[in-house]
């Protein structure tokens, strides 16, 4: 029997039940798993509890005495839940997150037997990090790097069978203090956006103190039974098919899209919600997707940060919860040819902590003055540093989406929909029309009244926008379905900051010349208008026409990762870094050098994997096929049955050779082209030779000949399975 047939008997149709939510209300198990401000008050000292919440909520460093006081609540706080370990949890540049377990118990000097856990284990830990990328940041012989406690983000209880584990969330540095994760970068941009956007607001509102940037994203993801993905190599190596023909049914009907969750699906959902929720995920929204097979969640928004911590564990969970149910969670932005592949838009926005969302529009002018700063500083923003923002949602995987007709293109743009079009027109030609200091014109712009009810109509329609204003957020839905959303927030929150900071420098300089404050500010916002409006784009991102208007524009369009990446080290980038204290030079080389790195070597096992299906797999089950055919026609030959009789046959075995043989040279030649790329010592030159002469020139064509091998061969030979069957059995 053949792995395929094997891997179809044994899909598991049945379903693994979920278990039961306690009292049926997600309520009664929301953060069970946390340890919430609410559960510290429980278990800390009034000195350490107000120590910690000064910490989580301003900031404030948290005394070494009073860390060891808030470690042995933690502890008793999850000896009560039956942890017996704890680990520092943190996200370095692999892309996942990073774990190392040490238990509460230990020996005492003289042999005693003893749990403990004190403040500097909370603190601070040195895990050995020589095999984490460093990109060149930490020599590896010396293998230091720090994790060092978030107290802003929840400890909080990842269970596995019966073990449950502590997990402190932490940064993680190197020795030399360069950042070498994606979470004190994002940490250090909340920072210098908080700065940066306080200042503005207090020109309208004096009494914001806080600005905290607010993410909600949205996960999409494939389920395939297990069975069906252990007999893919390709899926279990590389996340995708690298072969496949698309099936005579793909999502052509559309019927699957918003469609009833098949049970199966249904049941695991409720499982990984569940854990979710323990662990104080606030999952919202569940829904089938455009593909078949493909789904998506999504949670109620969050601050930044500790959103991008709930979609990284979230990712994480998913995948240990649906093995439980004997399926698996392809999380891969393109890992099916022929149908959509996934995304994570990113809905962003800025609350003050007096309860405004800065990016929804006001009910009076004054504060409708104030969604307009924040609403126009954010445009420019994505139009001074749009090359950046693209390279933040750069990887191998993602190339495979942007521009691909399914997906918002490799080209920034920001939609904002008719009615704030016309909103900025309107600001730009009356501020423009001989505006005198009387004139108060423009505070009446009458936004007010009307936005707000118009907005929810205007705003949406626009699906092919990369960075769209839907209402009261902006939606990056460049963002590619595997990334950690820290990056591109990191750069989001960086350069919306750093032109908040430009702003008031302007504003202030004419309020120095004499300008009343909202004069000022309306100048300033007119003159944004104007020089950034080339970014603003209403029509299909999708079509033709589109890439060659941005091109007229001047708008970058860089369609491939090696590239694309460049924009992180330009000087301007640098700069803009350097000046929000985001990366030193040193590091933001590093981080490009890494992803350099990381592309390669995602190229390098795609093309291996190729190498090897196609060998393995695909020529011997051709072969054996065109044995048959050979057997066939001699046979029919030596009854001397007329050529035309058989000419099909013939035809087949011409065919099936000729793919035979165009496998086997192509394969061979991407093995040739992958010895000069590693010959290759410029990291940047080698990942585009990788793209360039490895990916581009053999994937499509290698795959053209064995995708026409698999409309040939017979089904009985075929080894991997079949599109039609990873995508609808279950
Ligand atoms: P959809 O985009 O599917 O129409 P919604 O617009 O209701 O759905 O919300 C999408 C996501 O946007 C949700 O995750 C939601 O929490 C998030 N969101 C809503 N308001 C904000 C906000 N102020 N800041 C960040 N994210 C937000
Ligand atoms: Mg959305």
């Amino acid at each position: 029997m053949s792995l395929r047939t094997d891997a179809v008997n044994h899909v598991s149709y049945g379903n693994i039940s979920s278990p039961d939510i306690k009292g049926a209300k997600i309520t009664g198990v929301f953060g069970e798993n946390v340890f919430t401000l609410k559960t510290a008050r429980e278990y800390l000292s009034d000195e350490a509890y107000k120590s910690l919440t000064a910490s989580v909520r301003g900031g404030k460093k948290i005394e070494r005495a009073v860390a060891s006081q808030i470690a042995s609540g933690m502890r008793a706080w999850a000896e009560s839940k039956g942890v017996t370990h704890y680990t520092h949890w943190f996200q370095p540049l692999t892309g996942t997150t990073a774990e190392k377990h040490d238990s509460f118990f230990t020996l005492k000097s003289d042999g005693t037997a003893i749990e403990e856990f004190e403040g500097a284990a909370l603190i601070q830990q040195e895990p050995d990090a020589s095999s984490f990328p460093n990109g060149g940041l930490r020599a590896t012989f010396e293998a230091r790097g720090y994790s060092a406690w978030d107290p802003s983000s929840p400890p909080f209880i990842i269970e596995i069978g019966n073990g449950k584990t502590l997990c402190i969330p932490t940064i993680f540095i190197a020795y030399t203090g360069e950042s070498l994760d994606y979470k004190a970068p994002l940490m250090k941009a909340v920072e210098s956006l908080n700065k940066a956007a306080v200042t503005v607001c207090n020109y309208f509102d004096k009494n914001v103190t806080k600005v905290t940037p607010t993410l909600g994203w949205e996960q999409e993801y494939f389920v395939i039974d297990e069975a069906l993905v252990n007999a893919r190599p390709d899926l279990v190596q590389c996340g995708r098919t690298v072969f496949g023909f698309t099936p005579a049914k793909g999502q052509q009907l559309e019927d699957h899209y918003f469609g009833s969750i098949p049970e199966r699906v249904y049941a695991f959902m409720r499982d990984f919600e569940n854990e979710s929720y323990k662990l104080g995920i606030p999952l919202r929204t569940r829904h089938n997707e455009v593909a078949p097979a493909q789904f998506e969640c999504a949670p109620i928004f969050e601050e930044v940060n500790i959103a991008v911590d709930h979609n990284i564990l979230l990712m994480d969970v998913m995948s240990r919860v649906a093995k439980r149910h004997r399926l698996v969670v392809l999380l891969h932005e393109k890992p099916f040819a022929g149908i959509n592949g996934s995304g994570k838009h990113n809905n962003w926005s800025l609350a003050t902590d007096t309860g405004i969302n800065l990016l929804a529009p006001g009910k009076t002018p004054k504060t409708n003055l104030m969604f307009l700063t924040f609403f126009v500083n954010t445009i420019k923003a994505v139009h001074d540093y749009a090359d950046i923002l693209r390279a933040s949602i750069a990887s191998a995987s993602n190339d495979f989406r942007l521009g691909a007709n399914e997906a918002p293109p490799a080209i920034i743009s920001v939609f904002i929909g008719d009615y704030l079009t016309k909103v900025l027109n309107d600001v730009e030609s009356r501020v423009n029309s001989k505006f005198d200091e009387q004139d108060e014109a423009i505070l009446k712009l009458d936004l007010h009244r009307s936005i707000p009810e118009l907005m929810i109509d205007n705003t949406d329609r626009n699906r092919t926008s990369p960075f769209a204003f839907t209402g009261n957020k902006f939606e990056f839905r460049a963002v590619g379905s595997t990334a950690n959303c820290a990056l591109p927030m990191t750069i989001l929150n960086t350069i919306v900051a750093d032109t908040l900071n430009k702003f008031s420098e302007e504003v202030e300089a004419l309020i120095a010349k004499g300008d009343k404050k909202e004069i000022a500010i309306m100048q300033v916002i007119q003159k944004y208008i104007v020089t950034s409006k080339k970014i603003l784009f209403e029509g299909d991102g999708y079509s033709e026409a589109w890439h060659k208007e941005a091109e007229k524009r001047g708008l970058p369009n860089l369609k491939t990762t090696p590239v694309a990446l460049d924009a992180m080290v330009t000087e301007k980038a640098k700069k803009v870094f350097l000046e929000n204290g985001i990366y030193t030079h040193a590091e933001i080389e590093a981080r490009h050098e890494i992803e350099l790195e990381k592309y390669i070597k995602k190229v390098q096992i795609e093309a291996r994997v190729m190498g090897d299906l196609a060998t393995n797999h695909i020529i011997p089950a051709a072969i054996k096929y065109q044995n048959e055919l050979l057997k066939n026609v001699s046979l029919l030959r030596e009854a001397a049955l007329p050529e035309k009789l058989y000419k099909g046959q013939l035809t087949l075995l011409k065919d099936v050779s000729t793919h035979i043989q165009q496998v086997y040279e192509n394969v061979h030649a991407m093995v040739e082209e992958r010895k000069v790329a590693n010959n290759l010592t410029d990291t940047r030159e080698k990942a585009i030779a990788y793209e360039a002469k490895v990916k581009t020139q053999y994937f499509d064509k290698i795959r053209y000949h064995v995708d026409k091998l698999e409309q040939l061969v017979d089904d009985e030979l075929w080894t991997l399975p079949k599109y039609r069957e990873l995508l609808f059995l279950r």
